[in-house]
C-alpha cells in the first residue's frame, strides 16, 4: 500500500487529505446554544422526560442515556470517530488501553482457553498474558511475531484467539497480518491488533481482516500527552459484548473530561500523523549512517526486516523509530545521549506532539536480566524515539549534539 515509486511525503499528505474531514467532523458537531464543539456533560445520572422514556431506555427502545457509566454524549461522539477512522461497524472507549485490552480478550476467551502473542509486546499487555489470565485458567504463548509459521506451530486444541501488535515495541518488527488472519480464519480462531504503535492513520487492522483492533488513546490519537483512554474497534458484535464486560462490568469507563480531549486532539490527529511520519523516517535514515549508531530501526529503511510487509500492508512506516549505540560502553552512552537532549524529551510514552525518549536498559526494563532484556530485542545501547511535530532540522540538530556526547 505504499508505493515505492511515489515520494513519500506526497503519501503522508494524501493520507492526511483522506482522513481530516473524519478527524474534525465524524461524530458529529451538533451541539447546544451554537457552541462549536459539544459541551462536555458532567452528569452521573440522567432526568427522563417521562415514565415511558424511563422504561423505553431501559428496555433499549429509545436512546435516552441513563447513567455515566452507561452512556454519555462525549462518549458516543467519541467512539463515532474512532469508529469511522479505523474503518469499523462499531467502536467502544475505556478508562485506558489496558482496560480496552484486558475486556477484549477476556471478552473472547474464558477459563482453559489459550492464547498466542508475540513475544516482543508492550509490557503491561504481556503481563496480563503472561502472569495474570493464568489465574483464570487462560494461558498463552509468545511467538516471534514476524513469523506467521510460529504462529501456526504455536496452535493448540484450546487455542481460541491470536494476538497482533504490529509494528512492536520497541524495535517495530513488522508481522504479516495478512498471513495471520488467513491462519485463524482457516482454523475458526479470532485475531485482535494492537494499534496504538500503526494509529489508523499508517494501519488499518479491520481493513486486513483482523476481527477487533485495542488501542491506547493516551498516545497518538489523544496526541496531548494529556489524557489516558483506550478504545475497542471492529465487528458490532465483538465490540457490544467486550464493551459491556469492561465497561459496564468492570467499570472502567471513560471520563467524560478525557472524552473530550481525546475528541479534540483528534481533530488534528491526521495532520500531525503526517507530520510525525515525514520526519520520523528523515530522522532514521540519518540516524543509519551516523558512525556512534551501529543499527536504526524504522519500516521505512530498506534495511528493516518487515519493510516488504509495511510496504504491503500499511498506510505509512509510523511515527516511532530506535536506534542501537555503537562503542564498547552502550549502556553508559545512552544515558549520556538521554541527559543531553533538549528538544526532544526523556521521557516513556509515545505518540505526544513532543517528540520522547527512552533508553530502555537503564530506565523501563532496567530490574530485567540482560539475557531476557536480549530476547525483547533490548540492548544495552538501544534507545527508543516517539517522534513528535517538532522541525526535523530542530530535531536532527539535537540528536547530533546528543550523539556527539554518547
Ligand atoms: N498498548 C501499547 C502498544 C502501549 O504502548 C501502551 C502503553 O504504553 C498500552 C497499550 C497501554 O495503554 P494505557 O497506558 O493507555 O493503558
Amino acid at each position: 500500500m505504499i508505493d515505492p515509486n511515489r515520494p513519500y511525503e506526497a503519501l503522508l499528505a494524501e493520507r492526511a487529505s483522506q482522513l481530516s474531514t473524519l478527524c474534525v467532523h465524524a461524530g458529529g458537531d451538533e451541539s447546544r446554544h451554537g457552541a462549536l464543539d459539544l459541551p462536555i456533560t458532567l452528569s452521573s445520572a440522567f432526568g427522563f422526560a417521562s415514565a415511558d422514556e424511563a422504561a423505553g431506555a431501559f428496555k433499549g427502545e429509545n436512546d435516552a442515556y441513563i447513567y455515566g457509566r452507561w452512556g454519555n454524549p462525549n462518549i458516543d461522539a467519541l467512539e463515532a470517530k474512532i469508529a469511522a477512522l479505523e474503518g469499523a461497524e462499531a467502536a467502544g472507549v475505556t478508562a485506558s488501553g489496558m482496560a480496552a485490552i484486558s475486556g477484549a480478550v477476556l471478552s473472547i476467551c474464558q477459563s482453559g482457553d489459550h492464547v498466542v502473542a508475540p513475544r516482543s509486546m508492550y509490557g503491561e499487555s504481556a503481563r496480563l498474558l503472561r502472569e495474570r489470565l493464568p489465574r483464570f485458567g487462560i494461558t498463552t504463548t509468545f511467538v516471534d511475531a514476524r513469523d506467521a509459521g510460529a504462529y501456526e506451530a504455536a496452535i493448540t486444541k484450546a487455542t481460541k484467539l491470536l494476538y497482533l501488535e504490529t509494528p512492536s515495541n520497541p524495535v517495530l518488527a513488522v508481522a504479516d497480518v495478512g498471513a495471520v488472519v488467513r491462519l485463524a480464519k482457516e482454523r475458526g480462531l479470532l485475531t485482535i491488533a494492537d494499534n496504538t504503535f500503526a494509529t489508523p492513520f499508517a494501519q488499518t487492522p479491520l481493513a486486513l481482516g483482523v476481527d477487533l483492533v485495542v488501542h491506547s488513546m493516551t498516545k497518538a490519537l489523544g496526541g496531548h500527552g494529556d489524557a489516558i483512554g483506550g478504545a475497542l474497534a471492529g465487528r458490532e458484535d465483538l465490540v457490544t459484548v467486550a464493551k459491556d464486560l469492561v465497561v459496564k462490568g468492570f467499570g472502567g469507563v471513560l471520563a467524560p473530561f478525557n472524552a473530550f480531549l481525546v475528541d479534540r486532539g483528534l481533530r488534528t490527529f491526521a495532520l500531525r500523523q503526517a507530520q510525525a511520519c515525514g520526519t520520523a523516517a528523515f530522522l532514521a535514515a540519518r540516524l543509519a549512517e551516523h558512525p556512534k549508531v551501529l543499527r536504526a530501526y524504522h519500516p521505512s529503511l530498506p534495511t528493516h526486516m518487515g519493510h516488504a510487509f509495511a510496504r504491503q500492508q500499511m498506510h505509512a512506516f509510523g511515527s516511532l523509530l530506535a536506534f542501537e549505540l555503537a562503542g564498547a560502553t552502550p549502556l553508559e552512552s545512552g544515558k549520556r545521549v538521554l541527559e543531553a537532549v533538549r528538544v526532544a524529551t526523556h521521557a516513556v510514552s509515545l505518540g505526544d506532539v513532543r517528540t520522547l525518549l527512552v533508553h530502555p536498559a537503564s530506565t523501563t526494563h532496567s530490574t530485567m536480566p540482560k539475557e531476557t532484556r536480549a530476547l525483547a530485542d533490548i540492548t544495552d545501547g538501544l534507545l527508543r524515539l516517539s517522534v513528535g511535530i517538532e522541525g526535523r532540522n530542530d530535531l536532527w540538530g539535537d540528536l547530533e549534539q546528543a550523539l556527539a556526547r554518547a
